[in-house]
């Protein structure tokens, strides 16, 4: 069976409704799906109701953001309590905190006289097909100062105002850690380490990682993540073993255009993990729609 844990929609900064996202992933054969938006839930309920239309089997998911040591880590969270009050208020405060960043990211586009950046990037934001209330992002923003004449495309954004170390690269205060992992748990949920190897950790400290995830409650790590490369994938199933985590896997599919990120196509664990989904308390959390 093709299990794919890991993908985003328009209600954070994927470019598919959730509904046309499930589509998507059971024409590509997927047979268990989760969608993890950022810090966001609210595409869950219009993916449940189209993952039984398709027959696949579902779990609620969510990627979290989360602090460790100074650097920005994400944390998958599975078969949660989408009403847990717990989790609710955190992914609350979260958005409270995206849209403070966006704000301040318009204000200092403002001093280099470039107004309405905020309106701006929301109208971009909605029109990719996001929702009025969630905040944009720094592609948005991006989105308009192409259109607004101020730069040729993305690249030269990002290049410009907002990459790395730019005006508009405004750290955003995530939840610790530990933190995280327990806002997950309270709400009955299993917390996995999103790609780890996406970090540009030396191996010493993702070894750190690994160990303060586990201490946190951390149940698995994904062993597996989009166009990873095969060799990184099997260092990681390896730690998988040593540090006793279930092993996870997915494309974190953004949009339609980029081919190596298809759904469900990045490459499968090993043999030698323990899958997630074969997990008991896991598996209680899925709802099945297999025939
Ligand atoms: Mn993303
Ligand atoms: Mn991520
Ligand atoms: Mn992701």
């Amino acid at each position: 069976m093709l299990v794919d844990l890991h993908m985003h929609s328009t209600a954070s900064d994927g470019v598919l409704a959730p509904a046309d996202l499930m589509a998507r992933a059971a024409a590509s054969g997927v047979g268990l799906v989760s969608l993890t938006d950022h810090d966001c839930v609210d595409g869950l309920a219009e993916a449940q109701v189209a993952a039984g239309q398709l027959g696949m089997d579902w779990v609620s998911g969510v990627e979290l953001s989360a602090q460790w040591q100074g650097h920005t880590v994400h944390v998958l969270g599975y078969g949660f309590d989408q009403q847990a009050p717990v989790l609710l208020d955190a992914l609350a405060a979260m958005r409270d905190g995206r849209w403070q960043r966006a704000e301040q990211i318009a204000a200092r586009l403002a001093v280099k006289r470039m107004p309405g950046a905020l309106e701006g990037a929301v109208a971009m934001q909605q029109a990719s097909g996001g929702d009025a209330d969630s905040p944009p992002g720094r592609p948005h923003f991006a989105d308009w100062m192409v259109q607004a004449g101020y730069v040729r495309d993305r690249t030269e954004a990002f290049r410009k105002w907002l990459g790395a170390g730019k005006l508009g690269d405004i750290k955003q205060h995530w939840p610790e850690l530990p933190a995280a992992v327990q806002q997950l748990r309270d709400a009955e949920g299993v917390a996995v380490l999103a790609h780890p190897w996406h970090y540009g950790l030396t191996r010493s400290k993702l070894r750190r990682l690994l160990r303060d995830f586990a201490e946190a409650g951390g149940r698995a790590i994904e062993v597996s993540n989009g166009k990873q490369a095969p060799e990184h994938v099997a260092v990681l199933a390896r730690l998988s073993l040593e540090f006793g985590f279930l092993a996870s896997c997915g494309s974190d599919f953004h949009h339609p255009d980029a081919p190596w990120m298809a759904l469900g196509a990045m490459t499968p664990l090993p043999d030698s993990c323990a899958p997630l989904w074969a997990d008991e308390r896991f598996a209680r959390a899925v709802v099945m729609h297999r025939q």
